[in-house]
């Protein structure tokens, strides 16, 4: 289903992977990272060989996310080693460049030092490689798609008006290159409260799922903002893993299965 478009020269550096799936998002904090790192573990909780690639070189946070801390390691034939965390084989920039050091590059540095870590990456064979891109539509999602085959976009937005007008351009520039958007995620969907136990639409609800509906794009599911979600992101701990009976885990489950 890879079609090349005729202005863009699209090349596979990434070989041995049988699904790829890149999720983005079309402004920052709306749950990315969060969403992909709980997807990729209930997907390898279903016993599937799962990779994630953080490919936010400017804000790298899938390490924070899953409590990784080690550099990987080299491999003999100079490839490095993914780490292995929850059953998910992990890699991204921030594993490679220390903590509280900013990466000032250009956008040319920045699709070298892309391409050459598809390529330096020993991912072994992967049935689902999941890509987690940087927020909007800039340099290295095209450089992503160009250099990797994806297979399909899922794209998390909250329910805020300014948000998914963001995500459409996203899924605008999918459509553009001719990844199919497999599935629409709503976070941050509502609020239910510890204390008294009432719902409350902090970003409004149920937007995103009428959206993708009118767009006859799949929508996968919708997360609540929950406490857990949060503690399990800044702990190292996410939900999924760490709360396997939690009524959202069991949401993050769902879409996993519906990929
Ligand atoms: P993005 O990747 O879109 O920039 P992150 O995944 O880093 O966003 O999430 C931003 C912040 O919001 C993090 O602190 C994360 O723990 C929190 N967060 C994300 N989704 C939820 C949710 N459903 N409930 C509570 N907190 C959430």
């Amino acid at each position: 289903a890879w079609e090349k478009t005729a202005s863009v020269e699209f090349k596979n550096l990434i070989p041995g992977i049988k699904r790829c799936v890149v999720v983005g998002s079309g402004k920052g904090g709306v749950g990315k990272s969060t969403v992909t790192a709980n997807l990729a573990i209930a997907m390898a909780q279903r016993g599937l060989k799962v990779g994630l690639l953080d490919s936010d070189i400017y804000g790298p946070s899938i390490p924070m996310m899953l409590g990784l801390k080690d550099s990987p390691l080299g491999t003999p034939d100079g490839q490095i080693m993914p780490l292995e965390k929850f059953g998910v084989r992990v890699m991204s920039m921030g594993l490679l460049i220390e903590e509280d050091r900013p990466v000032i590059w250009r956008g040319a540095m920045l699709n070298k030092a892309l391409q050459q870590f598809l390529k330096d990456v020993a991912w072994g064979d992967l049935d689902v490689l999941f890509i987690d891109l940087p927020p909007g539509t800039g340099d290295t999602q095209l450089t992503l798609i160009q250099n990797a085959q994806v297979d399909g976009a899922v794209i998390v937005s909250t329910p805020q008006d300014v948000a998914f007008l963001d995500a459409k351009k996203a899924i605008g520039m999918f459509g553009t290159v001719k990844v199919p958007v497999v599935g629409i995620i709503e976070n941050m969907s509502s609020f239910i409260c510890p204390g008294c136990g009432q719902e409350t639409q902090i970003f409004g609800h149920g937007g995103v799922r009428d959206a993708a509906t009118r767009m006859k794009l799949p929508f996968l599911g919708e997360v609540p903002i929950d406490l857990a979600i949060r503690e399990g992101g800044d702990s190292g701990q996410p939900l999924v893993a760490a709360h396997p009976d939690s009524p959202q885990t069991k949401v993050f489950q769902d879409m996993a299965k519906a990929l």
